[in-house]
């Protein structure tokens, strides 16, 4: 078990050609060997591992049509490769899961998966049985989510807010927010803190895409800002309405508001030209009926992600309501989600007959607009199912705003995982040598054969740790040998003595040291671990199982 600690191993075959172009086997008759999954999965985590960790480097990933990407996020960069092998994509497809699940680890993920893969296969050529490893595996992975919830584990409110800053900076660390790691964490945490909303049921969520992320070209990116309540990057339809409207009935439309026009194509004849008048006076109240109809309803603000009719503009004037037109579908149906109301295409009932219901209205405290630096801004305040708050980006062009909102993204879901499951871990590859440690003895108190994969399980996980040594350009193994030798000491030591405290030892990457990352404020979700951990057993295994790919004939036509 021990063996681990010789130099940097060149995993897997590089399967790259002499322009770095990396290629992937395809499944064929000659590669339906297991061996090819094998490489397949090392050349997915050959590709990512470069980018893990906060010193870690991007990827610059370019289309068929030349659209730009760059991006240090595992899961975007992996979901825009366009891989071919079967067991290539499983691997994507666990990155994306883990990025929808927990929002940041994915680049983890994929790295312990390929190792825990690769030593399996190892396994398997010195005639271990799959099924031997499979079931090793399984023990490995439950004894260390026992390990890391009981031992390494510590709660949230013992920490305090600082936690939460300190979880969304380690989040940030490895992305385009990292310099102004001091402005976003506290505006992450306060974003989602404010939209803390307590379900039916009774549980508290936290749910992230109550918080709208706008993005605003030009100043930089520390002009960004929090606002309270869901904004919308809109002004309202004409100056002469209310730019502030309290108790709002909002009405959120898919509907067209302007003038109806004849379909193309229908062909009326008229002998009198009164009656060609008759047909354009009719065109123009079809609208105004409608729009008298969700005023009638008791709508007091009216959004809509289509236009609205100039001459129309005097009956919301006149009702004293606020109307907008041009909205993203997308704001509206997360308006009407969080303010309780309906996104409505069609106002047709079943007889035909236009109607529009007081129920299909969402309402909110208070809708204003509001100029917050230079930009006018609608923002819709107290919704009343959900709360929301808005964060307005800001930057250079859209590569780096786009990057900016994906790293937002990560952030506001870790931060998310945090405040649900209230505990936290120390960052840095310390959960990962403790686990390795404490897996390596736990295998020694076995007498099966199940014992050498459990060994291997606990070297793989020290492939994080190393990989973060080696992308900071540090001796990694020096450094990761240290580490261990900490963690040694801290398992080995009985409760109450100070050496316990060397289970929150992790990777101090800037100076190539050894730290107490608790103190040092490199803290992750202890859910976002434990879901990797599970994760990356899940999809080696899934491989493992496989001892032929078969390619199917295509049906005959
Ligand atoms: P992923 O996509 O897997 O989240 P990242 O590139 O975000 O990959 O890197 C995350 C890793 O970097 C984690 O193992 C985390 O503990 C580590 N890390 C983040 N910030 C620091 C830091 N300041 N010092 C040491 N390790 C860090």
């Amino acid at each position: 078990a021990g063996a681990f600690l010789g130099g940097d191993r060149v995993s897997g075959q590089d399967i790259r050609d002499q322009n770095g172009v990396v290629y992937f086997p395809t499944l064929s008759a000659e590669s339906t060997n297991p061996l090819t999954l094998v490489i397949a999965a090392q050349s997915i985590a050959n590709i990512v591992k470069s980018s893990l960790g906060p010193l870690g480097l991007d990827k610059m990933l370019v289309d068929n049509i030349g659209e730009v990407t760059i991006s240090n996020d595992g899961a975007t960069i992996l979901s825009l490769l366009s891989v071919e092998h079967p067991a290539g994509r499983i691997f994507v497809d666990l990155a994306q899961k883990q990025d929808k699940e927990v929002g940041d680890g994915t680049t983890s993920v994929v790295i312990i998966a390929a190792e825990l893969l690769r030593r399996a296969n190892e396994l398997v050529k010195a005639k271990i049985h799959p099924t031997t490893i499979i079931t090793g595996y399984r023990l490995a992975c439950r004894e260390a989510v026992k390990f890391l919830q009981d031992q390494l584990s510590i709660k949230v409110d013992s920490l305090g807010r600082d936690a939460l800053i300190n979880v969304a900076k380690t989040t940030m660390s490895s992305k385009i927010l990292a310099n102004d790691d001091d402005l976003f964490a506290p505006m992450a945490v306060d974003a989602m803190q404010a939209v803390r909303t307590i379900n039916l049921r009774g549980d508290i969520k936290y749910p992230v895409k109550a918080v709208n992320v706008l993005k605003a070209h030009g100043r930089s990116a520390r002009e960004s800002l929090f606002v309270q309540g869901y904004a919308l990057n809109c002004t309202v339809a004409s100056q002469a309405m209310k730019k502030r409207i309290v108790g709002a009935k909002i009405a959120c439309l898919d509907i067209n508001l302007q003038k109806t026009r004849m379909q193309l194509g229908v062909q009326i004849l008229v002998d009198d030209p009164n009656q060609l008048e008759e047909i354009r006076k009719r065109e123009a109240e079809i609208t105004l009926e409608r729009i008298r109809k969700i005023l009638a309803a008791g709508a007091n603000v009216v959004l809509t992600t289509k236009g609205i009719d100039d001459l129309c503009l005097k009956e919301f004037v006149e009702a004293g309501a606020m109307a907008v037109r041009r909205c993203r579908k997308e704001d509206l149906r997360r308006i009407a989600k969080a303010t309780g109301g309906q996104l409505i295409s069609s106002m047709a009932n079943l007889n035909g007959d236009e109607t529009f219901e007081p129920s299909y209205l969402g309402t909110a405290d208070e809708v204003v607009q509001e100029r917050i630096s230079d930009d006018e801004l609608i923002l819709v305040k107290g919704t009343k199912v959900v709360s929301s708050a808005s964060i307005v980006l800001r930057g250079a062009n859209d590569y780096m705003l786009d990057e900016m909102e994906r790293a937002l993204h990560d952030t506001l879901s870790v931060i998310k995982r945090t405040l649900e499951s209230g505990a936290v871990v120390p960052g840095g590859g310390a959960v990962e040598s403790a686990l390795s440690i404490y897996l390596e003895n736990f295998a020694t108190t076995l007498g099966s054969r199940e014992q050498l994969a459990i060994a291997e399980f606990a070297s793989a996980l020290l492939s994080i740790p190393k990989q973060l040594a080696v992308n900071a350009a540090k001796d990694s193994t020096e450094l990761v040998a240290r580490l261990r030798s900490y963690h040694n000491a801290a398992q080995k030591s009985p409760h109450g003595d100070p050496k316990k405290a060397f289970l929150r030892y992790g990777l101090d990457l800037l100076n190539g040291e050894v730290r107490d990352n608790v103190a040092a404020g490199v803290l992750e979700p202890t859910m976002g671990k434990v879901k990797s951990l599970k994760s990356a057993y899940e999809a080696a295994i899934a491989l493992l199982r496989i001892d032929d790919a078969i390619q199917c004939v295509p049906e005959q036509q």
